[in-house]
C-alpha cells in the first residue's frame, strides 16, 4: 500500500517552522553531512564529519578541512578546476 504522508526525516525536529523551501535546503545539506565519504589518504569510505568543515577518517584517523556539509563542496570543485586550468596555462 502506498504511503499517503511523507516523513520529514532530519528536519522533523523543526516541525512546521521556518518555511518549506528553507527546510528542504537544510534537509539536503544536513543529510549529505551525515553520509560517509571516501578517505583521500587510505581510500576507505569511512570519512565522517566531526564539526562544520572538519572531516576525519575513522579508518586511518586522517583529519582534514573541507566543505561545511560535504568534504568537497561544489564551490571547491569549481575552484580546483580553475587552479588546474591556470596551471596548464603556466606550463605553456
Ligand atoms: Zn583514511
Amino acid at each position: 500500500m502506498a504511503r499517503r504522508t511523507k516523513k520529514a526525516g532530519i528536519v522533523a525536529t523543526f516541525g512546521a517552522r521556518y518555511g518549506t523551501s528553507v527546510r528542504k535546503k537544510y534537509k539536503k545539506a544536513a543529510e549529505s553531512s551525515k553520509k560517509k565519504y571516501q578517505c583521500p589518504k587510505c581510500t576507505y569510505s569511512s570519512v565522517k564529519r566531526i564539526s562544520s568543515g572538519i572531516w576525519q577518517c575513522r579508518h586511518c584517523k586522517h583529519k582534514f578541512a573541507g566543505g561545511a556539509y560535504q568534504p568537497l563542496s561544489d564551490a571547491m570543485k569549481n575552484r580546483l578546476l580553475i587552479f588546474k586550468k591556470v596551471n596548464e596555462q603556466m606550463d605553456r
